[in-house]
């Protein structure tokens, strides 16, 4: 673990003044939209936590099927396996500015994580109303199985599928998007990354953004406070 850290120091060195970029917020609240708009647009590299581990259980490994049993129940995977994974990603990627998008959870990631190389960090906190707005956001949502882009449901009753305007793939439900599921994921975030949250405003690098405006006024106040 320590030997993958060094190695990701040492090819940072290259890079000059690296932004580390982190969004919190509630399931459903626009973390994976606005963290993908970062990426087309202003070039940063993406590491999503949920996309890796859903990509091991789509591919049956067996970390994936331990991982299928967390997911179906709403529950958080472990945490030497998430920071171990995103220090794997942060060893093949090129080296430039990045967004850690549904990382950290906890607090043993909030450390790991700081571990981690960056000469500059910003912590957004996408802030969005009840828990009755997470769910209908999340329940009408579909997401590309090949390239995780994210779609709202259109019609009324909504869609359960359609073609990924990006790559080609489906986009459907996530199998954890269920109103059972979701309930469980908000409860695990009130419990387990509310506190987080704190630890990165006590740090005065946490900066509140109202993600219930639409998708374009939220990108620009982030694209504002980044440049
Ligand atoms: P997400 O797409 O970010 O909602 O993540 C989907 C699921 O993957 C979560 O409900 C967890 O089971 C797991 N997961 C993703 N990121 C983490 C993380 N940082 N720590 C622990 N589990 C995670």
């Amino acid at each position: 673990m320590n030997l993958s850290l060094a190695k990701v120091e040492e090819r940072l060195k290259v890079v000059d003044n690296m932004k580390r970029i982190i969004f919190f917020g509630a399931p459903g609240a626009g973390k994976g939209t606005q963290s993908s708009r970062l990426q087309k647009e202003l070039g940063f590299v993406k590491i999503a936590t949920g996309d890796l581990v859903r990509a091991e259980v789509e591919a049956g490994t067996e970390l994936g099927i331990r991982f299928k049993q967390k997911i179906s129940k709403g529950q958080l995977v472990s945490d030497d396996i998430i920071i171990q994974m995103v220090r794997n990603r942060l060893e093949q990627v090129d080296m430039k500015d990045y967004i850690v998008d549904g990382f950290p959870r906890t607090i043993v990631q909030a450390d790991a994580l700081s571990g981690m190389p960056a000469d500059e960090e910003i912590a957004f906190y996408l802030k969005v109303g009840s828990p009755e707005v997470v769910v209908n956001r999340v329940l009408s949502r579909l997401t590309c199985v090949e390239c995780g882009a994210i779609y709202t449901a259109r019609n009324n009753p909504p869609e359960r599928a359609m073609e990924c305007a990006k790559c080609g793939g489906i986009a459907k439900p996530r199998t954890d998007d269920t109103e059972e599921v979701i309930r469980k994921r908000i409860q695990v975030y009130r419990d387990q990354t509310k506190p987080v949250i704190e630890y990165y405003r006590q740090r005065g690098l946490l900066r509140e953004i109202d993600a219930s405006q639409n998708i374009d006024d939220v990108f620009e106040v982030i694209k504002g406070i980044i440049s």
